[in-house]
């Protein structure tokens, strides 16, 4: 089964096709600056990537270049649309309508975009992307796989914020959570290589990436997560400051002359690492280099951002009652020794014993913890694509 996963901004589109047989990535690709003046990166398995620019004033030709692209004579992967067998859409917000992957039906798209107020930047635009293509393969099955999902399984003591409990019933503000399909995948394949059903294990996977949460799961179910109403909060992240006192929205906003907008975009653009380091980088290679230099304040920021990480893995093993494994993804998680060595130096209080060697690999699965250390530490990069294929080939 040839599976299509979709992955839409508002001015840009990613896509993969997967031959969920194999499990093996026949193309993929890049639409950027839809709307604007387009661009089209296309990336076939055996042949050669290619840049070009192409108009795209909407999604609709956006989805029109994939599709040629795939099918196309010399570079295409697929001799006709009819070999693809459906297509994954990646959905941010699901709310507290959707607790797994679905096929998408009139009411999903409804219920999607009743999540719209939750997270504006995304779900209009998932919408936009599933339309799209709809329009281009009618009879084609779609489903729509949710960050959110993977978290609604956190009890009300974790999901809900103290507030007044009359905003949680009439705005729903509580807890949601994201990156669950990364999550979720992760800790299945942590179940697999441990040869244990997931069901009996108490796992901390922590995904640090340009956005970073940490989950705590337990049994195979999210019982608690970093990331809150909004991916705002939680860790330090590469741009955004994660959870800090509220107050001092108000204050900046005096301070700065700033309205609401102005302080929300610092800090969700200007803050975390690249804010600690005074505008230096979001990037660990850089950050690592200038620390290397001697630049104080990028030093700082690393060891701000594993003291987070470490701090949330504390909480969450206090929340489950103990940790059996820990686990490191996404573009940081998988390839910044420096970060896991210095996380994993806070929790020496768990028995955590870093194998010195293995930690040095990068982007591969491996145990990175020593024979005798009570808790273990892998790296298992994320496959977020990968989930969504699977899930759709589930759904069908
Ligand atoms: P996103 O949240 O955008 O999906 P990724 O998971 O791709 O983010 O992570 C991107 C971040 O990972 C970069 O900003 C960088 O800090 C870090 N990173 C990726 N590869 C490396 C590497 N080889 N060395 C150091 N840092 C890396």
């Amino acid at each position: 089964m040839n599976v299509l996963i979709i992955n839409c901004g508002s001015s840009s589109l990613k896509f993969q096709l997967i031959d969920s047989k194999t499990e093996s990535v026949l193309a993929k690709g890049l639409c950027e600056r839809i709307g604007i003046d387009g661009q089209f990166t296309y990336a076939p398995a055996n042949g050669i990537k290619e840049t070009s620019q192409k108009p795209m004033p909407t999604h609709d030709e956006a989805i029109q270049y994939v599709l040629a692209s795939l099918t196309d004579k010399k570079n295409g992967v697929i001799e006709s649309l009819e070999e693809i067998d459906a297509v994954g859409h990646r959905v941010v917000h699901g709310g507290e309508y959707f607790s797994k992957a679905t096929l998408i039906t009139d009411e999903v798209m409804e219920a999607i975009d009743k999540c719209s107020d939750l997270a504006p930047l995304h779900n209009p635009a998932n919408l936009i992307g599933i339309r799209a293509c709809q329009k281009a393969m009618p009879n084609v099955p779609m489903s729509a796989v949710f960050d959110t999902a993977f978290h609604q399984t956190m009890p009300p003591k974790a999901y809900l914020y103290a507030i007044p409990y009359k905003y949680y019933e009439k705005y729903k503000i509580r807890k949601y959570g994201f990156h669950g399909t990364s999550h979720s995948y992760v800790s299945q394949r942590l179940a697999e290589y441990m040869q244990r059903p997931a069901d009996k294990t108490k796992t901390i996977v922590c995904h640090l990436g340009n956005g970073a949460s940490v989950t705590a799961i337990e049994n195979g179910r999210s019982v608690a997560t970093s990331m809150g109403f909004t991916p705002l909060a939680g860790l330090a992240m590469g741009t955004r400051c994660g959870s800090i006192d509220v107050a001092i929205v108000e204050y900046l906003a005096n301070k700065e002359n700033l309205d609401l907008e102005g302080v929300l975009d610092i800090l969700n653009k200007e803050s975390g690492v690249l804010g600690l380091s005074d505008g230096l980088s979001s990037d660990f290679r850089d950050l690592f280099e200038a620390s290397k230099a001697g630049n104080k304040k990028a030093e700082q920021a690393i060891e701000a951002f594993c003291y987070n990480v470490a701090r949330y893995v504390g909480q969450y093993v206090a929340v489950m009652n103990g940790v059996d494994s820990i686990v490191f993804t996404a573009g940081i998680g998988e390839n910044v020794p420096g970060v896991r060595s210095r996380v994993c130096a806070y929790l020496e209080y768990l028995g955590i014993n870093l194998n010195i060697t293995e930690n040095r690999r990068r982007g591969e699965e491996c145990l990175i913890s020593t024979p005798d250390s009570k808790v273990k530490v892998w790296v298992i990069p994320t496959n977020e694509e990968l989930a969504i294929a699977r899930e759709t080939v589930a759904l069908l």
